[in-house]
């Protein structure tokens, strides 16, 4: 059902505006569908193969939130989307045909500029108007349609999502954990670390969505060798339609934590060790698994999503 009327700043101009429902990614790119979505603080210590069985959130129009406004939502759409769209039919049609994980180089044929653009827009679109107010140049990059050239910093990644749903994350900081130890505290360390790189406009994003997942990066290293740098297509010009040879690994959603691409055999060895490991201290350990109550945290993000 929709709603009325929603007014917020934009993520894009930062006008406070009217606000539209805008799909991520868009709706001509496999997100026509009734979805469900499950909240991160939800997920925690939860077996993958169980993220959706309580507690759902269900979008009737597919996966996206009023974050837009009606300009900024409407010029872009107009100018990239169905540039973006194509690419991802050419996405799935190689996601059909690929079985493994193997790295190849894949032919596109697409508008390499357009495309990079909607992708900057999906991450304006999951994060707040601090994004925005951090990068000027960025909107620049994306409201004018010919700007070339994305922000050396910020880095774009691509990637085959061969799971069966998505991931939305909209920033998290690099921590060095390992995530069979994935706890509590951890968690929250995490969410703080994450939230002051939010507020600095430095937050790597993930919207792993089907069936090309991206990262967003302000760190010159690449968070996962696996990941493509397509951050190149900005080089191009609008009107460029060329063949294009693209990179790309094809990688699982492991659980809900960003950049985890392992398979699900290998998140039930690591599970599997965890236990092990703790051995007889579970007693000990207990109060380390106390769930987090809904009191202490902070709005809670849908991170998971996948069809209904
Ligand atoms: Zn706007």
């Amino acid at each position: 059902m929709a709603k009325e009327s929603v007014f917020g700043n934009c993520a894009i101009c930062g006008k406070h505006k009217q606000l539209a429902f805008g799909h991520v990614p868009p709706q001509s790119a496999f997100n026509e569908c009734p979805a469900v979505g499950i909240a991160m603080w939800e997920l925690i210590n939860r077996d993958p193969d169980h993220y959706f069985e309580e507690r759902r959130r269900i979008s009737q129009r597919g996966v996206g939130d009023y974050t837009l406004c009606k300009q900024c939502d409407n010029d872009t759409g107009s100018w990239y989307g169905e540039a973006f769209a194509k690419w991802a039919h050419q996405g799935m049609e190689i996601l059909d045909r690929v079985q493994g994980e193997a790295t190849f180089f894949y032919p596109f044929r697409i508008y390499p500029l357009r495309v990079i653009k909607q992708i900057v827009v999906m991450f304006f679109s999951i994060r707040d108007w601090r994004f925005a107010y951090s990068h000027p140049d960025v909107v620049q990059f994306v409201l004018n349609r010919n700007e070339r050239y994305l922000n050396p910093d910020i880095h774009i990644y691509a990637f085959l999502n061969i799971s069966g749903c998505s991931r939305y994350i909209e920033g998290a900081s690099r921590m060095v954990m390992n995530p069979a130890e994935i706890n509590r505290d951890s968690i929250m360390e995490m969410n703080r670390t994450a939230s002051a790189a939010i507020a600095k406009g430095r937050a790597l994003s993930e919207i792993a969505c089907r069936p090309l997942g991206y990262v967003m990066s302000f760190d010159p290293t690449p968070p996962d060798d696996r990941l493509s740098d397509i951050s190149h297509f900005a080089e191009y010009s609008y009107s460029d339609w060329i063949p294009l040879y693209v990179k790309l690994s094809s990688l699982p959603l492991g659980t809900y934590l960003p950049l985890d691409y392992r398979d699900h055999d290998q998140v039930e060895r690591d599970a599997e060790k965890n236990r092990r490991d703790e051995g007889d201290n579970d007693a000990a350990d207990e109060d380390k698994y106390t769930p987090i109550s809904e009191h202490e945290l902070p709005p809670s993000p849908y991170v998971m999503w996948r069809d209904k």
